[in-house]
């Protein structure tokens, strides 16, 4: 058995003892049965969430109106979730209200597809009644149970087999396609934060070309935060090669794909509601990018963009001339190692030491006099010490008297 699950035995026998059944269910058990790394051990039981707190002496309520709650067991958390079914389904999202059960094949019988819906209990035996491990074998993605229900119970189903045929490289089934391709419009009723959540996974998935393809063949992406006018772009997208590019970087190139400015990809990238900071990491690339599209490296542009947004606009142009993402890396490198400073607080003056030296007033000048100094220091005109500085800034300022 994996360490990750060995290492998590205790809890189920612990559960166990008290009278309950415990599981290891969903991605772990599917993603081990693959033999791939396994992130998160998820445990699954029949002990109704104020039993498994009394079982443990410290657990964390980390969801309990869905029956999770937290255990730290040396010093990793797993969420232990109570066996439920879901309410009646409303407005095809997934319901608000959980009740919960004493039946494994009932919890299994509520998940999305038969790869997920695989359980593990302590010895090692497999729990598989949808035969979801025929289907990983067969690299397939499948609904539990009639595609065309699943996905009206909860549209949002049909975003995440779009994610995982991006990261497992599995096929979607048939049926699963055809009802997505006629359920695609579900999808509206679906809140963007959990839209982006599977968006991001599908980004970051060593498919994501085949991923994106079947957003735009399945017309899903109609219902993603203005994507609709860009069918062509995304077509395009899903040509190119990005295995080397992070998250960020690919952000990034779906907004150079798409044509926006800088003012258009700040509104995009918020209507998906990315976080303020990791907007900020993708627009630098692209104004780099924008800026070394028209020109080779200069040590001002250099200097703005900074050498890890440098690095990232270079794998992009790369990409975009068809070079390997990683070629004349070390080239922006030793450019960017030979900028004099690398950052305004190497700079060893003040405003108020200009207002001395010059005797004039506080004002605007100051910080245009500042942009100067940096900008001849990055330039070479000026050594980078207070006297050359002084020195400097009395000469311009006579002459320019
Ligand atoms: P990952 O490795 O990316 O975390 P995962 O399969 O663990 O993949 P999660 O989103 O963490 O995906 O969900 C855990 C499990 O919960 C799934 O394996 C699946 O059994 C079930 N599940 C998650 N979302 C849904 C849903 N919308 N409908 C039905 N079952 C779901
Ligand atoms: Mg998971």
């Amino acid at each position: 058995m994996n360490p990750e699950f060995q290492k998590a035995i205790p809890l189920l026998s612990k559960i166990e003892e008290a009278g309950f059944e415990a599981y290891f269910v969903g991605g772990s058990v599917r993603d081990d049965i693959l033999g791939k790394r396994i992130a998160d051990v998820d445990i699954a039981t029949s002990a109704m969430p104020e039993e498994v707190k009394a079982i443990f002496h410290k657990t964390i309520d980390i969801g309990l109106e869905h029956g999770t709650v937290a255990v730290l067991h040396e010093g990793i958390p797993y969420e232990i979730t109570t066996f439920r079914a879901e309410a009646e389904y409303k407005d095809f999202r997934r319901p608000s209200e959980v009740y919960f059960i004493r039946s494994l094949n009932e919890d299994l019988s509520r998940r999305d597809f038969t790869m997920n819906a695989i359980a593990m209990n302590a010895n090692g035996k497999i729990i598989d009644p949808f035969h979801g491990v025929d289907d990983i074998r067969l690299k397939v993605i499948q609904t539990v149970g009639k595609a065309e229900d699943r996905f009206k119970e909860d549209a949002l189903r049909m975003m995440r087999a779009i994610r995982f045929h991006s990261q497992l490289s599995f096929t979607i089934s048939e049926d699963t396609m055809n009802a997505l391709i006629r359920n695609a419009h579900l999808l509206e009723h679906i809140a963007v934060e959990r839209k982006l959540a599977e968006f991001e996974k599908l980004l970051s998935g060593v498919n994501i070309n085949g991923g994106i393809r079947v957003l735009v063949n399945s017309g899903l992406f109609h219902y993603l935060p203005e994507l609709l006018p860009y069918k062509q772009q995304l077509i395009h997208f899903a040509e190119i090669e990005m295995a080397a590019l992070n998250i960020e970087e690919r952000w990034a190139l779906l907004v150079h794909i798409l044509k926006k400015d800088a003012r258009e990809a700040q509104s995009f990238l918020k209507s998906w509601r990315l976080p303020g900071k990791r907007i900020k990491v993708i627009i630098a690339i692209q104004n780099g990018l924008d800026l070394r599209l028209q020109s080779a490296w200069q040590p001002l542009t250099l200097y703005q963009c900074g050498y890890d947004t440098a690095i990232s606009v270079e794998k992009i142009v790369n990409i975009l001339n068809g070079r390997p993402a990683n070629a004349h890396l070390e080239g922006v490198a030793d450019q960017y190692q030979d900028l004099p400073v690398k950052n305004k607080s190497e700079i060893p003056v003040t405003g108020n030491e200009l207002m001395q030296w010059l005797d004039r007033q506080a004002g605007a000048w100051i910080k245009t006099d500042l942009q100067s100094i940096e900008e001849a220091i990055i330039l070479k005109k000026l050594p980078n010490d207070k006297e050359s500085i002084k020195e400097w800034l009395l000469k311009c300022n006579q002459s320019s008297e």
